[in-house]
């Protein structure tokens, strides 16, 4: 069964990349209902009104600006402008959130500098609002790139956190490296496709090793630990841990998945930050959320055949 899931996992992130796919989804309505569960809004007023809807539930947020890897200088300082923007929307409209960032969105893949430069930016503009920025952790070939430039940021400015993937071998020392520096940090199960030699492969495997990672995490005062998951065991792994913890931390979970354990969690007294997502480039982030669950693909079909 596991193996049958993570087989299909990859079919459907495969199939997605097909461009007649792609444009289904993203030129029929039927498409856009579905990317409408899992992403706020094609712009920042459409964020803004999710993040506050969120709040007065007593949710905080993290702000993400769909787009994957850019290639060019021009788009990389342009989700560089919309992110600040996001950042002082934060600000005017007293959004209780941060934002979440991509760092090949910000031109790592071709210029780590540049990329570098834009963080800064962001960390500085974040700390005088006094919000933060918490780094996404992409495919591995960025993993080394992405882990260091969180380091140096993070010593300068002290108001980053940084997502780590359960299923990379690599992980459990980059943990005990980033911990003296404080910060959040963000643990989730990994959502990109990699081989066995870096990564985990079966769902059970990938599990234990975010429990294994889950315990060092909550049993470290010093950081805040952001637990990102919709995985009903790991939830309860970690409130129980949480009851021997002093310092803070939360749960985060996705914009859309599983609203009703978001509100009880909240209910229950924890602290929960939903990530939303919004902006035009939803494709690539839609297609990982339907792969990582068969009824969300069903979600497609029906609503393609206008049984929604
Ligand atoms: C706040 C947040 C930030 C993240 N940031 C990153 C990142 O920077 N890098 C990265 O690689 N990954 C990131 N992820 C994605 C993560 O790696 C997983 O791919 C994703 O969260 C699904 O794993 P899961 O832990 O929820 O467990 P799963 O085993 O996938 O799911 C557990 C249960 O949750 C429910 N569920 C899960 N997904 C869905 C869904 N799409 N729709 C409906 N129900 C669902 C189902 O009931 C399922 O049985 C992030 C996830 C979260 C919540």
């Amino acid at each position: 069964m596991l193996i049958v899931m993570s087989l299909f996992s990859k079919v459907v992130l495969s199939a997605t990349q097909h461009p007649l796919v792609t444009r289904t989804v993203t030129g029929t309505a039927p498409g856009r209902l579905v990317a409408e569960r899992f992403v706020a809004g094609d712009d920042l007023d459409g964020a803004t009104s999710a993040a506050l809807g969120l709040n007065g539930h007593g949710l905080t947020v993290s702000l993400d600006l769909l787009g994957e890897e850019v290639h060019d200088r021009e788009s990389a300082m342009a989700a560089t402008d919309e992110y600040l923007a996001s950042i002082e929307r934060i600000a005017s409209a007293g959004i209780d959130g941060n934002i979440s960032i991509k760092l090949t969105q910000l031109g790592l893949a071709f210029d780590e500098g540049l990329a570098a430069e834009s963080v800064e930016r962001l960390a500085a503009r974040a700390a005088e609002i006094g919000s933060t920025v918490t780094i996404d952790m992409e495919a591995s070939e960025f993993t080394d790139a992405t882990v260091g430039l969180y380091e140096t940021a993070q010593k300068t400015h002290g108001n980053l956190g940084l997502c780590l993937q359960a299923y990379l071998h690599r992980t459990p020392e980059d943990l005990e490296r980033l911990l003296p520096l404080g910060g959040h940090i963000r643990l989730c199960k990994g959502a990109y496709v990699e081989p066995s030699a870096i990564a985990f492969q079966s769902d059970d495997d990938v599990d234990a090793a975010f429990a294994r990672l889950l315990e060092r995490l909550m049993g470290v005062d010093e950081v805040k630990p952001a637990i990102a998951t919709h995985d009903g065991r790991l939830i309860a792994l970690a409130t129980k841990l949480a009851e021997r913890r002093r310092g803070p931390w939360e749960m985060q979970m996705l914009y859309g998945v599983r609203p009703a354990l978001q509100t009880e969690l909240v209910e229950s007294g924890h602290s929960v930050r939903i990530y939303v997502p919004f902006g035009s480039e939803w494709y690539a982030y839609l297609t990982r959320r339907l792969a990582e669950r068969p009824a969300n693909l069903t979600f497609f079909v029906r609503a393609l055949v206008g049984r929604r």
